[in-house]
């Protein structure tokens, strides 16, 4: 309200207004900062919460940590829990990329920064910095997995059977994943080289655009939904010995649905073997690890969360000093306002460099032993 921002003094922002710089901030060693993640059921996010929450505390704050069940209700009263914590920043990692605004309003209100973690906060001005992965790339990576195996830059003529999928429609991730992939994808749909057969999202044609991303999508990037999804498409279409060449998924656990279902719909196709699709992914998951190492799925994209946490935790004490943020390398739009972004590399990962996540220290030689 008015008799806080007036309480603040000079370094009180308007409402809900940008305020890039420091500005005056003072965060001193055991302020709180706020980490608010979206799940404990995808894997990712628990490591990122870890991550975060050690380097934070071991330079001297005190973290307050959460997951919001998926529930978006539940992640609002959780950054609410933090400002009446007074927490100084606030981290989030949206469950729903718009439904979590009014509640980074209420921080912002309350005099703390707010930092968009992996995924955007959309549609307010509440959002001061955002730190993620180039998502275009991602798709890029998947894509290029494709279109390698096919051999189609060598002229492979198909015509190759491919079913996409796209993650969930209440993450503004998911279209940039998607738009990397299908910039590069469209062009052999154009030519027929591409095909997807099934009438899945009403059917993916070569008139199919970004805009139409959610017509493939997987609410909530769940596993179960994609099988279901994956199962009908294998009834509908490959029910007759068909081809199946390949399918883009966008995250591991989507990948997970879409070998189930070809597990229980199509016993003939082997893995290893040509009768097997090219099943991408995302988050090197540990079951994907596994699924790699047995050729059930093909490629994945490591996020480095560590790297992450690390961008995030620079970006803090900056902010904590009043120094202005460095390593911006982007901005994105939120349909309010553009968000100053740190973007890091994603990596490609296959059956070949697999280990590279040992030596990334992002799982122990041990476990990778266990699932290889
Ligand atoms: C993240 C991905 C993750 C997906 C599902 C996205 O917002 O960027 O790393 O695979 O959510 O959790």
């Amino acid at each position: 309200g008015v008799a806080l921002t007036i309480g603040l003094g000079a370094c009180g922002g308007s409402r809900g207004g940008s305020s890039a710089q420091g500005g005056g901030t003072t965060i001193q060693k055991g302020d709180t900062i706020g980490v608010s993640m979206p799940t404990k059921s995808e894997e990712r996010w628990n490591k990122d919460g870890a991550n975060l929450k050690k380097k934070l505390e071991s330079a001297g704050y005190k973290v307050v940590l959460s997951f919001a069940d998926d529930k978006p209700a539940q992640q609002n009263a959780d950054i609410e829990n933090m400002v009446n914590k007074n927490a100084k920043i606030v981290v989030v990692a949206a469950k729903d990329g718009t439904a979590v605004g009014p509640a980074v309003e209420k921080a912002r209100d309350a005099g703390a920064k707010v930092i968009a973690y992996d995924r955007l906060i959309m549609n307010t001005k509440a959002v001061d910095y955002y730190a993620t992965f180039q998502l275009e790339q991602t798709g890029v990576l998947e894509a290029n997995y494709i279109i390698d195996k096919l051999g189609l830059k060598k002229g492979a003529k198909g015509p190759f059977n491919i079913e996409l999928f796209t993650g969930s429609p209440d993450d503004n991730n998911a279209k940039y994943f998607f738009k990397g992939a299908w910039d590069l994808l469209k062009p052999y749909f154009e030519s027929g080289v591409l095909v997807s057969p099934s009438n899945h999202g009403g059917g993916v044609k070569k008139d199919f655009g970004v805009k139409d991303w959610q017509r493939i999508s997987v609410q909530g990037w769940k596993a179960e939904q994609a099988q279901k999804d994956m199962e009908s498409i294998l009834d509908s279409t490959y029910a007759h010995g068909e081809r199946l060449h390949a399918v883009l998924s966008p995250y591991d656990g989507i990948s997970q649905g879409v070998i189930n279902a070809i597990q229980s719909k199509r016993p003939d196709m082997v893995p290893g073997s040509d009768t097997w699709p090219l099943i991408t992914g995302q988050d090197a998951m540990e079951l994907a690890v596994s699924n790699i190492a047995k050729d059930m799925q093909g490629e994945t994209v490591f996020k480095d969360v560590n790297k992450l946490a690390d961008a995030v935790y620079e970006m803090i004490i900056e902010i904590a000093q009043g120094k202005k943020v460095s390593g911006i390398n982007g901005k994105f739009n939120n349909d309010q306002i553009d968000v100053p972004s740190k973007l890091l590399d994603p990596q490609n990962i296959t059956k070949d460099n697999l280990d590279d996540l040992v030596k990334a220290d992002y799982i122990t030689q041990e476990r990778f032993d266990q699932l290889t």
